[in-house]
């Protein structure tokens, strides 16, 4: 009998697990609340670890090889939107990815949990009945806290994240010579700047157009009225995490050009100037302890499970780990409590990864894996 596996959240850690829950007959329904615009690539330059690569290799049929430009950098390339992964069609089991879907409940049902959810357009409740329920809705997640006895939430890091993407022919050809193939960063006053040059997604772009994105860690106390004006945007709402592209308020985003003097760098500055639509991320932080409830029918995956300081670029690695342990754990190769384990004992190496970096981009003091990743500006 096919068992039924309901995915809420369908961005990184959402796909890896569809995608092994699909691998393993499982019919599976992916509820995601956004809009397939907001689920693009949010040029996050996110950096890709061996984990990820060996998840790509071994689960996603026929993949880009250009989805990576240099062993560090990472910029997803999917083009058209709406979780083609895993709707592809192998006549064998079913596979559904629902957007503008908001879960808004779970109700233990004998074997069953039953997963409530909106529907954003019509604004119709439905129910889905899953033999097992992931919860990959991120760092806010509403699995964790219907689950969870304790209200467990994740903890702003007193930092935020302002990040761009800039054609590559959009600078000067200096800059753009200077930037190009190479992970570029900076130390700057109350934090660090990072540049990676990767495979463009803009549409008008050809398949092998590069840009840059940018990314700037900055210290911003909670407790400041800066820090909440940088994450009301510009139609006076507040957000918990990101303010998307577009809706960064102009005079917030104009005292950050105005920075100048802690930019300093005239190659940085370029493409802080020819960023057209900047967002800003509020980075927060909550250290993941337990992966699974209601007797194994609830499983938390992704930020939903953990989340640390992206500094040494590691969550998404930690995802596609706990994917591929999933898969260990539904063939019955190792338990619950043993997926579990492994779940948390991922989470805390990078955790400790990435404050080891967070000492060398704001403290100065480089650990050696830092080292290893880091090319001295020309
Ligand atoms: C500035 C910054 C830089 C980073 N750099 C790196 C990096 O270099 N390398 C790296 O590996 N990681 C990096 N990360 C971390 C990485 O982006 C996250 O770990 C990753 O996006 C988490 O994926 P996720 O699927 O767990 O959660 P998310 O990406 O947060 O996705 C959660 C999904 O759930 C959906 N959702 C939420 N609630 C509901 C609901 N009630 N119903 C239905 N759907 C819902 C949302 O719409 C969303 O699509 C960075 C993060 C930040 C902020």
């Amino acid at each position: 009998m096919t068992r039924n596996g309901g995915t809420v959240g369908g961005s990184l850690s959402g796909l890896m697990s569809g995608l092994v829950l699909r691998l393993l007959k499982y019919s599976v329904h992916v509820l995601d609340r956004s809009s397939p615009e907001t689920l693009q690539s949010q040029a996050a330059g996110l950096r890709a670890g061996p984990e990820l690569h060996s998840f790509i290799e071994t689960y996603v049929k026929d993949f880009d090889p250009n989805y990576a430009l240099a062993p560090d950098t990472l910029e997803i390339v999917k083009k058209s939107g709406e979780g083609a992964l895993l709707e592809e069609d192998d006549g064998l089991v079913k596979a559904v990815y629902d957007t503008e879907v908001k879960v808004e409940d779970l109700k233990r049902q004998g074997d069953k949990m039953g997963v409530l959810y909106r529907n954003l357009k019509t604004n119709e409740v439905e129910m889905l009945e899953a033999d097992l329920v992931i919860g990959a809705d991120g760092a806010h997640s509403l699995v964790r806290k219907v689950v969870s006895k304790d209200n467990i939430q994740p903890r702003y890091a007193e930092c935020v994240s302002w990040r761009g993407r800039v054609p590559e022919h959009d600078v000067t050809p200096e800059t753009r010579e200077a930037m190009q193939n190479r992970c570029v960063i900076m130390r700057v006053e109350g934090g660090y700047m990072v540049s990676y040059y990767v495979p463009s997604d803009l549409i008008g772009e050809t398949s092998d157009s590069k840009e840059f994105v940018w990314t700037w860690y900055d210290t911003v106390p909670g407790d400041s009225p800066h820090f909440i004006e940088i994450v009301t945007d510009v139609n006076g709402n507040k957000h918990s995490s990101t303010v998307p592209r577009g809706k960064v308020q102009p005079k917030v985003w104009q005292s950050v050009l105005d920075r100048r003097d802690t930019i300093s760098n005239s190659r940085f500055l370029a493409l802080l100037q020819h960023t057209a639509e900047p967002f800003v991320s509020a980075v927060h932080e909550l250290p993941g302890t337990q992966s699974v409830y209601e007797d194994g029918k609830v499983l938390l995956v992704g930020d939903a499970f953990s989340l640390c300081k992206p500094h040494a670029g590691g969550s998404t690695s930690q995802a596609a780990f706990q994917a591929t342990m999933l898969r260990n754990m539904l063939e019955e190769k190792i338990g619950l409590n043993e997926w579990q384990q492994a779940c948390t004992g991922s989470a805390s190496k990078d955790i400790e990864r990435s404050l080891g970096a967070a000492k060398f981009f704001f403290g100065g003091e480089m650990p050696d894996f830092v080292k290893a990743m880091v090319v001295r500006a020309r």
